[in-house]
C-alpha cells in the first residue's frame, strides 16, 4: 500500500483535495507516521455532496434501479473489500491498536457479511405493500429511499460502523458522503478504492477524510437528506441539535458504561473467562458497549475481585500486530492520557488499585496502558460515571438482585451489559430489568441480524438486523 494519498473520491474518480491540508496518521504502537492523506475541507464536501445529489436524483440511477440490481452490486463491494481484507486488517490494527485477530474479523470480514445481509434482505422485495384502507379501497405503502446519507463514523472500528451504515443504506437505495475519523484514514482509502473496482455509479459512495470541523459542515449541509453517526455523546449532542433545527432524520450510537452483573450462583471459574473479557475489554477497552463496571455480590465479593484480577492481570499486552496479543495499545497519545487520567482520578477517589494501572514495563514505544482493574469502587465515582474507553475495569459491589438491577440502571447510558450466572432464566430475568438496548447472557456478541443501539446518552435510533434498512426509507402512503 502507498501510504501517502495525494487524491479524494468523490463522484466516482480520485480527485484532487481544494487543499494542501493534510491528516497523518500516528501508528498506534510505532509512534511513528503511518501514512497520510488529504484533509478535506468545505468546498470537498460541497462537491461530494453534490455528487452524492446527482446520484441520488438521477431518475434512471441507483436508487431507481430495481433491489436486485442494487444487490448485485453490493456483492460486487463486498467482493472488492474482501480482496483487501488483509490490507484492511493491518491498517486498522496499525492506526488504531485493534488487536489483528480482532480487526480480522470485524474489520475484515464483517463489512461483507453486512453488505450481503442487506442485499439478500432487499433482493427480492419490491418495497411497496399494498394494505386495505379502513376508509374502503386500498392504500398502496412504499418504502422509498430517504436521499442522501452523511455518515460520521469514529476511529475505534472504522470499517466496521462504516459498514453499518452503508450496508443498509445503499441496499434501501440512498447515496452517501463518508466522514471518517483523522485517526483512521487509511484504511478509509481502501474502502473508497473498493468501491471504484466494485463500479458502483459515481457518486453513489463519496469519502472525505475530515476533522469535526468539516464534519460539523457536512451534517448542517442543505444537500443532505440523513445523517448516521457513531461517536462520542457530547458530539452526538451537538449533531442532534444541529438536525433538530433542520428537521433532518439523525440516527446516534454513542457512549457507554455498561454493567456485568455477576450474579451469586455464577461459577466463577466459567463466567469469568474469555468471553468475560471480550464482554468487558473488547478493543483494548475502547469499544462503546463494553461492560466496564463489573456488579459483585457482597457475599462473593472477594472471590470475583480475585477471579477478575487474575485474569485481566494475565492478558498478553502488546503488538496489535501479532496473532498471539490480547491487549493492544490505546489508538492515540490523546486517549491514553485521556485513560491515564481517568486511573489517576480513580486512585484519588480512593478506589482499590488491584492489576495494572501503569504503562506495561518493555512496551517504551506505542501508546500502551496496562489492563487495570480498581476494586471498592462506588458507583457514584467518575471511574463508574464516565466512559473512559480504555481497559479499566471498576468492581462495584451489590447487596442483592434488586440492588444489583439498580446500579447497572443507576448510568446515564445504556448501550451493553451482562449477566453473568449458571441459570439463563435467572439472567433473562435481570437482562429484562435493565434499561439498555443490548445485553448478554454469559457472553456479549454483537449479531449482524439483531438490532444494536442505546437508550438515554448512548443515543437513538438501532442498527443491524433487518429494522436497520427503516433508517434509510421514508414511509410513503398512496390511497387507491
Ligand atoms: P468523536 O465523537 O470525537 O468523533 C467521532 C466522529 O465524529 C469523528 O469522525 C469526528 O471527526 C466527528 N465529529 C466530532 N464532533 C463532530 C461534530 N460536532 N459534528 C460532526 N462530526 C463530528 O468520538 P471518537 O473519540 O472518535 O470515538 C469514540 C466515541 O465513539 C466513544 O464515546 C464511543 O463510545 C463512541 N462509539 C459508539 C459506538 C456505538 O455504536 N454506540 C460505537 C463505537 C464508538
Amino acid at each position: 500500500m502507498n501510504p501517502h494519498h495525494d487524491a479524494l473520491f468523490i463522484g466516482g474518480e480520485w480527485v484532487a483535495p481544494r487543499s494542501t491540508a493534510r491528516i497523518t496518521v500516528i501508528g498506534s504502537s510505532t509512534e511513528e507516521v503511518l501514512g497520510s492523506v488529504p484533509d478535506g475541507n468545505e468546498q470537498d464536501v460541497d462537491a461530494a455532496v453534490a455528487a452524492a445529489r446527482a446520484a441520488f436524483d438521477d431518475p434512471t440511477g441507483w436508487s431507481s434501479w430495481e433491489p436486485g440490481r442494487r444487490a448485485d452490486a453490493l456483492y460486487r463491494l463486498a467482493e472488492a473489500l474482501e480482496k483487501r481484507a488483509a490490507e484492511i486488517t493491518r491498517a486498522v490494527s496499525a492506526q488504531n491498536g485493534m488487536t489483528i485477530t480482532l480487526a480480522q474479523g470485524i474489520e475484515g470480514g464483517l463489512p461483507g457479511v453486512l453488505l450481503r445481509y442487506y442485499a439478500d434482505l432487499v433482493r427480492d422485495g419490491s418495497g411497496e405493500e399494498v394494505r386495505q384502507a379502513m376508509t374502503g379501497g386500498l392504500t398502496r405503502i412504499r418504502k422509498e429511499p430517504i436521499g442522501v446519507v452523511a455518515a460520521i463514523v469514529p476511529w475505534n472500528a472504522p470499517q466496521l460502523l462504516s459498514a453499518t451504515k452503508y450496508a443498509p443504506g445503499l441496499a434501501a437505495g440512498c447515496t452517501f458522503v463518508l466522514k471518517p475519523s483523522p485517526e483512521t484514514v487509511l484504511d478509509a482509502v481502501l474502502f473508497a478504492e473498493a468501491v471504484d473496482e466494485a463500479g458502483l455509479p459515481p457518486g453513489v459512495v463519496n469519502v472525505v477524510p475530515a476533522g469535526r470541523q468539516v464534519g460539523a459542515y457536512l451534517v448542517a449541509h442543505p444537500g443532505v437528506d440523513k445523517v448516521a453517526f457513531t461517536g462520542s455523546t457530547a458530539a452526538g449532542r451537538q449533531i442532534a441539535a444541529a438536525c433538530g433545527a433542520l428537521l433532518r432524520p439523525v440516527t446516534l450510537e454513542l457512549g457507554g458504561k455498561s454493567a456485568a452483573i455477576v450474579l451469586d450462583d455464577a461459577d466463577l471459574g466459567i463466567a469469568i473467562g474469555e468471553q468475560f473479557v471480550n464482554a468487558t475489554l473488547l478493543a483494548n477497552g475502547q469499544a462503546c458497549f463494553a461492560s466496564t463496571r463489573v456488579l459483585a455480590p457482597r457475599s462473593r465479593y472477594d472471590e470475583v475481585v480475585d477471579a477478575v484480577s487474575t485474569v485481566v492481570g494475565g492478558l498478553t499486552v502488546g503488538d496489535p500486530l501479532d496473532p498471539n496479543t490480547q491487549v493492544g495499545p490505546m489508538a492515540s497519545a490523546r486517549q491514553r492520557s485521556r485513560v491515564e487520567g481517568y486511573i489517576a482520578k480513580g486512585r484519588s477517589d480512593g478506589a482499590r488499585l488491584i492489576v495494572g494501572g501503569s504503562r506495561p514495563a518493555g512496551l517504551d514505544r506505542g501508546f500502551y496502558v496496562e489492563p487495570t482493574v480498581f476494586a471498592d469502587v462506588d458507583n457514584a465515582d467518575m471511574i463508574a460515571r464516565e466512559e473512559i474507553f480504555g481497559p479499566v475495569l471498576s468492581i462495584v459491589a451489590y447487596d442483592d438482585v434488586d440492588d444489583a438491577i439498580r446500579i447497572a440502571n443507576d448510568s446515564e447510558y445504556g448501550l451493553g451489559g451482562s449477566v453473568w450466572t449458571d441459570d439463563e432464566e435467572r439472567g433473562l430475568e435481570v437482562a429484562r430489568r435493565i434499561r439498555t438496548g443490548t445485553i448478554g447472557i454469559n457472553h456479549y456478541t454483537v449479531d449482524p441480524a439483531s438490532p444494536f443501539g442505546g437508550v438515554k446518552a448512548s443515543g437513538m435510533g438501532r442498527e443491524f438486523g433487518p429494522e436497520a434498512l427503516l433508517n434509510y426509507q421514508q414511509l410513503k402512503s398512496i390511497y387507491l
